[in-house]
Formats: C-alpha cells, sequence, structure tokens
C-alpha cells in the first residue's frame, strides 16, 4: 500500500521568539509549495501560539513535544491534550528518548499520554528505539517490540491507525550517526509486522518515520526504504536549509 510521506522537525528546547521569526519565516517561503500533510514542526510550548500564527495558511503542521497523561486539575507545570487543542496542534511526540532517558518515562506512560491525544483528535507521534547497548547486545528488535506492545495494548489498532510511529535508535539521535537503511528498514519491518499481528490493515497504513541524524545527504537513501515513510528530525530541523532539502526528499 501507498502511504504518504511525512517528515517532522522536533526542535526540542531551543529557540526564542526572534530566532523561530526567521525560522518559520524561512520554513514557510521555501516549503509553502508543498502539498498540505507533509511536513510539520514540532514545537516548545510557550511558542505554539507563535508558531500557529506564522504557519497559518502554509501547507506545515503545527506540533508538540510532550503532553500529560492526565486530563486536567493539579498538576503544576503540566499542559494536557485539551490544551494542546486550544491551538490546532495536529501532530504530538509521545515517548521520545529524552523523556524515557531523562524524565524516567515509561512504555505506560507513553500509552496513556498517546491516549490522551487521540481523545482531542491529536496525532501521537509514538517514538521507540533502543540504546548503544542493547543493539551490541542484540536486543534491539526485542526492546521496540515491547516499547510499541506496550502503547498498542492501550490504544489499540484503532489507536494506531490514528497514530505515527517514529523509530528513533538511541546511538543515532544527535550524535552524527545515522542508521543505515538497511539497519532501519529491518526495525521499520519489524513494528509493522508486530501491528499487523493486531491488524493488517492498519500494519499496511501506519506510517514510520526513522529519526536519528537524518540530514539531506542521507534522506533519500533512508526515505527510499519499503517501510520507512518518513523522518522525525531533531537538529537539520533548525536549519531552514537542511529542513527543506529533508522535506523535499519526500515529494
Ligand atoms: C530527535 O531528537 O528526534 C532526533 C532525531 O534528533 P537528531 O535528528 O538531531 O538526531
Amino acid at each position: 500500500m501507498r502511504r504518504d510521506k511525512l517528515v517532522v522537525g522536533n526542535w526540542k528546547m531551543n529557540g526564542i521568539a526572534s530566532s523561530n521569526s526567521s525560522l518559520l519565516g524561512g520554513i514557510r517561503d521555501k516549503l509553502g509549495g508543498l502539498d498540505e500533510g507533509k511536513a510539520a514542526v514540532c514545537v516548545p510550548f510557550p511558542y505554539l501560539q507563535q508558531a500557529k500564527e506564522a504557519l497559518s495558511g502554509s501547507p506545515i503542521s503545527l506540533g508538540a513535544q510532550n503532553v500529560s497523561e492526565q486530563d486536567m486539575g493539579a498538576f503544576t507545570g503540566e499542559v494536557s491534550a485539551k490544551m494542546l487543542a486550544d491551538f490546532d496542534v495536529k501532530f504530538c511526540i509521545v515517548g521520545h528518548s529524552e523523556r524515557r532517558s531523562l524524565y524516567s518515562e515509561s512504555s505506560n506512560v507513553v500509552a496513556l499520554k498517546a491516549e490522551m491525544l487521540l481523545k482531542q483528535d491529536i496525532t501521537p507521534i509514538i517514538c521507540v528505539g533502543e540504546t548503544l547497548d542493547e543493539r551490541d547486545g542484540g536486543m534491539a528488535f526485542e526492546v521496540v517490540r515491547e516499547q510499541l506492545r506496550v502503547v498498542l495494548e492501550k490504544i489499540g489498532p484503532k489507536g494506531v491507525d490514528r497514530s505515527v510511529i517514529a523509530y528513533e535508535p538511541v546511538w543515532a539521535i544527535g550524535t552524527g550517526r545515522v542508521a543505515s537503511p538497511e539497519q532501519a528498514q529491518e526495525v521499520h519491518a519489524v513494528l509493522r509486522d508486530l501491528v499487523g499481528s493486531s491488524d493488517k490493515n492498519t500494519a499496511s497504513k501506519v506510517r514510520i518515520l526513522y529519526g536519528g541524524s537524518v540530514k539531506p545527504e542521507n534522506a533519500d537513501d533512508l526515505f527510499a526504504m519499503e517501510d520507512i515513510d518518513g523522518g522525525l528530525i531533531g537538529g537539520a530541523s533548525l536549519k531552514v536549509e537542511d529542513f527543506a532539502a529533508i522535506c523535499a526528499a519526500v515529494v
């Protein structure tokens, strides 16, 4: 089945209003001609309104990087899915490896977050990925399968159908060390198989992005693989030229 490719920028905790303004303006200028639904940027919470305004009328969608697993109430510092919906957020990353490792986010919490987002019609981008030790220990498939299994169990194939999955090997994030297209493809196939064990139709439709040091120079080869449906881009999404060149690889 043909799946539309997608490129999502993850700005992480970078940028301030003035630099965002030129980045968003540049992205808009360069990507104005892109088809709707092919590109998104996930910006820090305080800049959702700025990004919403800057991207309005453009084909680039707005995304967030995290969400609370709680609905509302006394959770100081947290941001709910309902709040994100107020900003017309279309995508939200959950389970990024930085959140799993630095903020002890478990797959159970990731599953609850995905569920909250789906209730607001926001597409969760469910991240999974193994560490270098896990890969070297021959555990990569097992680790990512288990991370996705927990979420799949919670939101079911219908929830996965409304989500995007991102395979992000931890050893490739921000390191400049990219997985080879073949290495990424075999993990993507494992993830698609796991979804297929619940629902074949969802498995053939769900988009699985690759993330980890994607650059203009490697995007074409990665995105050409059968089960790689685009990318989740960290560092390179902060540079207009690089992000635009990576997006050009999905048209
Ligand atoms: C990420 O953090 O999601 C990521 C893929 O980062 P980078 O592209 O910088 O490796």
